[in-house]
């Protein structure tokens, strides 16, 4: 079926350039010596546009008009394919919790395929939860509409913090109901399903590698490897050998950068395994990541992570490190030498421990050659665990201090970061003093307190999308009111701009969210 949709321009350079899986049945199987299998999304009963983000659908070619087109919930509905569409879902594998997991691909992702903008852009649209594929294993293809909502919004949230990051096109509610057992606990119960179009310049991942290695494809491999290149990393020159090296630098350092973000804002992907890793450095697959409340770095947002608690915050720049070595052994017969393999991890760690510390200063308000800087630093992250401190409240809220402390309360400065009283006040001589040492470097500095102030809030968003506000929208969208998805779509666009009509989307996680489903830690049901 087609639509009377304005046309886009697809250019699907993967399923060129890639050898396809020869069998065309949609029945779920090991696919061998092939990146793609080519299927078409399920339709579902009742498409609706439930929210689009206007600017992505200006960035993959439609006009302002075009989302309001019965025709586009359709499409990103998986009922209809524009012309040029050529649907497929992806062959890829991945580390799972440390455990090589094998064949995994694209189960409930079906790409439409690459649409070139008028700038000559590329932006490969994916619908998620459009039904079954080759690689579905013993699930349904389906996605519920709680998860997609938090896919939507969050990845919107990102990009508008400066967080690399997959984008989304649109959110429809497909009129299905999903089954799921949401706590693991033996009851699964029926849920809204939904779709949400995501975007990307590209959605390979570490996982598309590490397939074709453990297979012995090497062949194949060095194939993915070279389009890889070709396609999203054009700007590499020199010949093959040569640019295979850079590009695996490159990919170590986005990685790294991408890690320096996600510390910088505090979020906490949840399901770092190989096949969740963007050969681009960009955010994937929103599962159950979280937004740290109260600073812990050994928090996870994941209830099946909860035992290891591998994926916890702290803990994500290592995990990548660990990831891209299994990336580097998937590519040994393609770069064939370990010391430069070595020497991409190597820069991996180089980048990171420069960049993370130079974002934490930027977080702090300290200026570069300020010798109290890492003590500084050091002793703020320790209070704000000890202290039990809302993470970014608590940046927000030193941004503010006052040209001068004396003749204040200096925690009472701090307002509504603290989570536990007894925690504060065992805290108060220590934070008081670390306030007043703060103080006196950042009035020592070259600049004015204005400049300084602007220039921590630039660093320091003053809206990030917290798990218990995420799902009050959820709540809110499954008994039919979409008011709070729409408004968090406009807030999520100027995070670090305060906007006081919408102080209570900002606040502490509340008392009665600490423990609730979907407030503080999620499943990975979705
Ligand atoms: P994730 O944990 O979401 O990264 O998913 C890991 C693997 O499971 C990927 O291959 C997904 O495509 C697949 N998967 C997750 N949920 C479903 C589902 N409902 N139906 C089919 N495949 C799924
Ligand atoms: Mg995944």
């Amino acid at each position: 079926m087609t639509t009377s949709l304005r046309p886009l321009v697809f250019d699907n350079r993967f399923v060129r350039e890639l050898p396809g899986d020869p069998d065309p049945r949609n029945t779920r199987r090991q696919v061998l010596g092939a990146a793609w299998s080519a299927v078409e999304p399920t339709p579902v009963s009742a498409p609706s546009l439930l929210a689009h983000a206007a600017d992505v659908a200006e960035l993959v070619g439609f006009a302002p008009g075009d989302p309001a087109h019965p025709d586009f919930a359709r499409v990103f509905g998986g009922n209809a394919l524009m012309p040029g569409m050529q649907p497929y879902a992806a062959c890829y594998g991945g580390h799972q919790f440390g455990h090589w997991a094998g064949q995994l691909g694209d189960g409930r992702a079906i790409t439409l395929g690459e649409a070139l903008n008028a700038r000559g852009e590329r932006w490969e649209l994916q619908l998620k939860g459009a039904g079954p594929t080759p690689y579905s294993r013993t699930a349904d293809g389906r996605a519920v509409l709680r998860s997609s909502l938090r896919e939507f919004l969050c990845s919107e949230a990102m990009h508008h913090l400066g967080v690399p990051t997959t984008r989304a096109l649109s959110l429809v509610r497909t009129g299905d109901a999903v089954l799921r057992d949401m706590f693991y606990n033996g009851n699964a119960a029926l849920e809204p399903g939904a779709i949400v179009c995501r975007v990307a310049p590209s959605f390979i991942r570490f996982g598309n590698f590490e397939i074709f290695a453990a297979r012995d494809d090497a062949a194949l491999l060095t194939r993915l490897v070279d389009f890889t290149i070709a396609r999203d990393f054009p700007h590499l020159s020199g010949d093959a050998a040569s640019r295979r090296v850079a590009w695996l630098h490159e990919v170590a350092e986005r990685t790294a950068q991408l890690m320096v973000h996600w510390m910088r804002v505090g979020f906490v992907h949840g399901v770092m395994n190989t096949d969740n890793m963007s050969i681009l450095g960009l955010t994937i697959d929103y599962g159950p990541y979280g937004w740290v409340d109260n600073f812990d770095p050994g928090w996870t947002p994941n209830t099946t992570d909860a035992q290891g608690r591998r994926y916890r915050f702290g803990q994500q720049p290592l995990i990548a490190q660990w990831n891209l070595v299994r990336l580097a052994e998937a590519l040994i017969t393609v770069i064939p030498d370990e010391a430069t393999l070595q020497s991409a991890i190597d820069h991996y760690a180089t980048v990171y421990a420069r960049e993370y510390e130079a974002m934490n200063r930027a977080k702090f308000g300290l200026l570069p050659g300020d010798e109290d800087a890492d003590e500084l630093v050091r002793e703020g992250y320790a209070l704000l665990y000890d202290a039990e401190m809302d993470f970014t409240r608590f940046f927000r809220a030193l941004g503010d201090m006052p040209d001068t402390l004396s003749g204040h309360d200096p925690l009472a400065l701090l307002g509504d970061v603290f989570y536990d009283d007894a925690r504060r006040d065992a805290a108060r001589e220590r934070l008081t003093a670390w306030l007043a040492r703060w103080h006196g470097r950042v009035s020592a500095q070259p600049r004015s307190a204005s400049e300084r102030r602007a220039a921590m809030h630039a660093v320091n968003p003053w809206f990030v999308l917290r798990n218990y506000v995420a799902q009050q929208a959820i709540d809110a969208a499954t008994a039919g009111d979409d008011s709070l998805v729409h408004t968090l779509l406009e807030v999520l666009r100027t995070p670090y701009d305060e906007q006081p009509a919408h102080t209570a989307l900002t606040g502490r996680r509340p008392d009665w969210a600490r423990h609730k489903a979907g407030c503080s830690m999620l499943s990975c049901s979705s």
